[in-house]
């Protein structure tokens, strides 16, 4: 490691040697929230059994929590800093400018961070020092995943813990070992914050299991790490977040109405420009239009009014308010006609219905190769797992389209 937070901090207060360390833990809100907590406060249970000071805080900006948006908590750690001189140096404000370790607990979020008010999209890497490590939950390529990130002036590492994201609840905490897999993993990319043996107490103190520390050691073993140079990732497209400090705000405060309107067409409804929600999604709903019966059940019962009725009686979707949460495809009564589809396998925003209007029977084309034949079935009860459903042929193109 050429640089870290230790010698920014260190360069900062002038104290040589100082050691801070940053972990920061995204994850998705209300859904992953249980298991981000779970992993932030596994790091400072690891790392107080080394002797270590610790301890971790939230993104004050994320509460309240909406499902799927970005929030992120944090584990800080010093090896010879006493509880006071950390929490005076770390904990005055609820962020991070930057981390040693970057954990991405659902690997859709490789697309950019847009918390609940809308302000811009930050690259998930925004945050990574030089030399250190990004650590993803994916069963990804590394290559994938490094395409998709702002491309940074330095070599940092990409570190890959194969596995689904894991999705559960507020409260309840889907036991599948995501939590501990992903301690053992920080302590495989960086040991210097905590290390094997420490995580291992920690487990052993919390479950008595050794089932868990076997899933953790085999965790350990299976993340894939490799180098992220200058040239890797693409020229950030979206304008960058920039927080307001408190001195910049107005004495009280208001909350600006959405100015009445609606025109027929893609975004045709009037929306509040301050909260899209376009990186709240982990699937995005691809509609077949030509197989559309336009019996507008999508438009009526999407929780976010994401559904413009278009000229020709459809329903076309803006994905920058769309959350992903499948109630349209769930209500859709016809076969295939709206399906979930993974959110990295898109690069676009623009209007599908736009899309199909240039010229349908391509589109559709294209819809069903990146849709192909699996379909997630997911279960009634949440974070208890998917089934996965194989078509033996997707629907065939209707030239006329709709009914
Ligand atoms: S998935 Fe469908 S119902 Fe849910 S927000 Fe998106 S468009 Fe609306
Ligand atoms: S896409 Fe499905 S739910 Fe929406 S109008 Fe068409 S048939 Fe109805």
């Amino acid at each position: 490691m050429t640089q870290n937070v230790a010698e920014n901090e260190a360069r900062k207060s002038g104290k040589e040697g100082m050691d801070v360390y940053r972990v920061e833990i995204n994850y998705r809100g209300i859904f992953q929230k249980r298991l981000g907590y779970n992993i932030s406060h596994g790091i400072v249970y690891a790392a107080h059994s080394e002797g270590k000071t610790a301890f971790s805080n939230g993104r004050y900006s994320d509460d309240p929590q909406r499902n799927g948006i970005p929030c992120a908590n944090f584990a800080i750690v010093s090896g010879s800093l006493g509880e006071e001189e950390l929490e005076a140096i770390a904990s005055a404000k609820m962020d991070v400018d930057e981390a040693d370790v970057v954990l991405v607990l659902d690997d859709t979020m490789a697309k950019g961070l847009e918390p609940w008010g809308h302000y811009g999209i930050r690259p998930i890497n925004q945050k990574v020092v030089e030399g250190g490590t990004i650590l993803f939950v994916s069963r990804r390529k590394p290559a994938e995943l490094a395409k998709l990130m702002e491309r940074r002036p330095f070599t940092y590492r990409l570190a890959v813990l194969p596995g689904d994201r894991s999705f559960a609840g507020l409260w309840y905490q889907r036991d599948d070992n995501t939590d501990i897999r992903v301690l053992a993993a920080v302590a495989r990319v960086a040991p210097h914050i905590v290390d094997m043996e420490s995580v291992v107490r920690y487990i052993r103190g919390k479950f008595n299991d050794e089932k868990r520390v076997e899933a953790a050691r085999e965790a350990y073993d299976s993340v894939a790490v490799s180098e992220v140079s200058p040239d890797d990732g693409m020229v950030w497209p979206y304008e960058k977040p920039a927080l307001p400090a408190w001195q910049d705000f107005d004495e009280g405060m208001a909350v600006k109405s959405v100015k009445r309107g609606f025109k027929m067409g893609p975004r045709g409804q009037n929306r509040n420009p301050d909260f899209r929600r376009g990186t709240s999604r982990s699937q995005r709903p691809v509609i077949r239009f030509d197989t559309c019966i336009k019996c507008t059940l999508c438009w009526y019962d999407c929780p976010d009014e994401c559904f413009d009725p278009t000229t020709d009686g459809l329903f076309d979707v803006n994905y920058e308010y769309c959350t992903g949460c499948g109630r349209c495809a769930q209500v859709c009564p016809v076969d295939d006609c709206i399906v979930m589809v993974d959110e990295l396998k898109f690069d676009s925003n623009s209007s599908p219905w736009e899309d199909y209007t240039v010229d349908p029977e391509e589109y559709v084309r294209r819809m069903e190769e990146i849709k192909g034949l699996s379909r997630e079935v997911p279960s009634p009860v949440t974070g208890m797992g998917e089934r996965i459903l194989e078509r033996k042929e997707s629907v065939p193109f209707k030239p006329k389209g709709g009914k």
